[in-house]
């Protein structure tokens, strides 16, 4: 099998004659132990650390951030002037969990991430191709221009399309510009594809959302190719890991980001377990992170990948608290082949889903979920009609 991209680049980026365990991890602890130095020196959130470790064992003995100490603390964590930002990305709050997490990026995050993005995006974007970014386009240097930079550096052609567009839209863009691969979110493609299955999309990377497994088969069935999951966080730079041509998780950036799993109440478990994403962002210039809580479940699988990858790779990720996840719903209404969106609320009666479909759709044989009655609406699609959800599908 060839190496995979991802490697070449750490191999690459780091200078290293090849990339093997022992090599990486002398370099995490070296990157760590500047981090430390860094941190001291400036004397902020993170000053009372220790400033060096002699091995990387000792993270674990280090102290979480917590989302909580992001939004309250999250300006203590900038290790740079303001003049050196190039960007602040805000999350997006209803308003009631109070102050909103803030994250920072210099200049040469924001190009460590687009150089990352063209490592994963090489194993599907080829020369001269059209790629469609239904990603936000948010300005200066936002998600959808960071993934248009990467696919210019490939040589290819960004098609850029944003989200919020109707089908309508979406279907001339289709056949207008004929892209031959895709980035975006996974049921929004699954919609496009059921109402436009003859269409040039061959090849398809996924992210920002939980792709459940019955949706990637027939999303891998109808392009006709295996899907390239890919999974980032604002407090990673937007860049995390990505899978291999083996196409068995997703590796992770080991070379700037140190991974760790622990449990809910934070002890360290051991490889193949699963549990939260703790994540240590060694490069990150402007807002390093130490030993953050990322609320994201997952593992690292046991076993070595085919691809001969050594990088870690991460299986399948989903939120901690799994109340809103609308993953397992998705799987259930999403079997039905003429749905192409729906939406849940909950109301005092129980959930409300309401959706649309290519054809009168029948009840799919749930009326509870959860515990909860379940009333569906159904409609037909129109033109005018948009993806239910602009980001990551949960219930309202
Ligand atoms: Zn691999």
């Amino acid at each position: 099998m060839k190496q995979a991209a991802l490697d070449a680049w750490v191999q690459n980026q780091e200078r290293l004659s090849c990339v093997t365990r022992q090599e990486l991890e002398t370099l995490q602890l070296k990157k760590l132990n500047q981090l430390l130095q860094r941190e001291k020196e400036r004397g902020g959130f993170y000053g009372n650390l220790p400033f060096r470790l002699d091995s990387l064992e000792g993270v674990k003995e280090l102290p979480f951030t917590t989302e909580e100490d992001l939004r309250r603390e999250g300006n203590k964590m900038v290790l740079l002037s303001q003049s050196l930002i190039e960007r602040v990305r805000t999350e997006n709050t209803s308003g009631t969990t109070g102050t909103a997490k803030r994250i920072y990026y210099s200049e040469a995050d924001q190009n460590r991430t687009v150089s990352f993005f063209a490592a994963g995006l090489s194993e599907l974007v080829h020369k001269g191709e059209k790629t469609m970014i239904c990603m936000p386009f948010s300005g200066a240097r936002g998600l959808g221009e960071l993934i248009s930079e990467a696919v210019c550096q490939l040589e290819a052609i960004p098609v850029k399309v944003g989200i919020g567009r109707t089908y309508g839209e979406l279907l001339d863009i289709l056949e207008e510009e004929k892209p031959e691969t895709f980035v975006g979110m996974p049921i929004p493609l699954l919609s496009l594809l059921r109402l436009k299955p003859e269409n040039s999309l061959q090849r398809a990377l996924i992210s920002a959302d939980v792709c459940p497994k019955g949706i990637q088969k027939e999303i891998e069935m109808r392009l006709g190719s295996r899907l390239y999951p890919h999974y980032g966080s604002r407090e990673m730079g937007l860049a995390g890991a990505v899978t291999c041509p083996a196409f068995q998780g997703m590796h992770l950036r080991e070379n700037d980001i140190l991974a760790e799993i622990v449990d809910k109440e934070g002890n360290p478990l051991p490889v193949g377990c699963w549990g939260e994403l703790v994540i240590t962002t060694l490069q990150a210039e402007a807002m390093p992170l130490i030993r953050y809580r990322t609320g994201d479940y997952t593992r690292f699988y046991a076993e070595p990948c085919p691809c001969g990858s050594v990088l870690h790779r991460l299986d399948q990720v989903s939120r901690m608290e799994k109340e809103q996840s609308l993953a397992e719903l998705d799987e259930k209404l999403f079997s039905v082949s003429g749905v192409i969106d729906y939406q849940t609320t909950l109301t005092e009666k129980g959930i409300l889903v309401e959706g649309y479909g290519t054809a009168p759709l029948e009840m799919p044989g749930i009326f509870n979920w959860r515990g909860h009655p379940v009333e569906y609406r159904w409609r037909l699609v129109k033109k005018e009609d948009k993806p239910c959800y602009l980001g990551k599908r949960r219930i309202l």
